[in-house]
């Protein structure tokens, strides 16, 4: 994101593509949500740590719903990306997958293989994230 950015800044004419919602995994299914759920456990973990230093805290009620809000709040955050993204001047944004189909040239396809367009570019970023390989 911070590439395209500074492309856009640049004046340079871009292409975005992602199939899925904005953000990766780090912000849609990653860090941060388990870094706000680990976190009441955090808190859980100091207020029974609390009792033996002499410092009593009762805990009444968790509530997952708050929770939940709060965890929405951040992955909601990829709306506003969207939204940001599609106001940029310079920029077209593919809603696929993109794979090289050509020199310079990239065709996107939804998931079911259907053509959303092909477009040619001078530089590529490639930023499909990774997955871990058991040999
Ligand atoms: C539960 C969990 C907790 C984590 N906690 C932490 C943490 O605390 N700290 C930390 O540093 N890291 C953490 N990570 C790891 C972190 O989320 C990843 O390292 C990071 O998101 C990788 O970023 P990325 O941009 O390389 O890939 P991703 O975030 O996976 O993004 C890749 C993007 O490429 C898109 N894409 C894939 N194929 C194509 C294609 N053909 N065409 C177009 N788009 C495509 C995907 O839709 C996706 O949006 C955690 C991960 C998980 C699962």
């Amino acid at each position: 994101m911070s590439v395209l950015s500074m492309g856009l800044n640049l004046g340079l004419k871009c292409a975005l593509v992602e199939p899925d919602k904005f953000g990766g995994t780090c912000l849609n299914r990653g860090c941060i949500q388990s870094k706000i759920l680990v976190y009441h456990i955090d808190v859980i973990r100091e207020a029974e740590h609390a009792r033996k230093i002499g410092v009593k805290v009762k805990i009444e009620e968790i509530d997952w719903e708050l929770i939940g809000k709060r965890m929405w709040v951040r992955i909601n955050m990829n709306k506003r990306i969207e939204s940001g993204l599609s106001k940029r001047k310079g920029l077209t944004v593919y809603r696929g997958f993109g794979e090289f189909s050509g020199e310079r040239e990239m065709t996107v396809k939804d998931k079911d293989g259907k053509d959303l367009g092909t477009f040619k570019g001078e530089k590529f970023v490639i930023a499909v994230g990774g997955r871990s390989f058991i040999p």
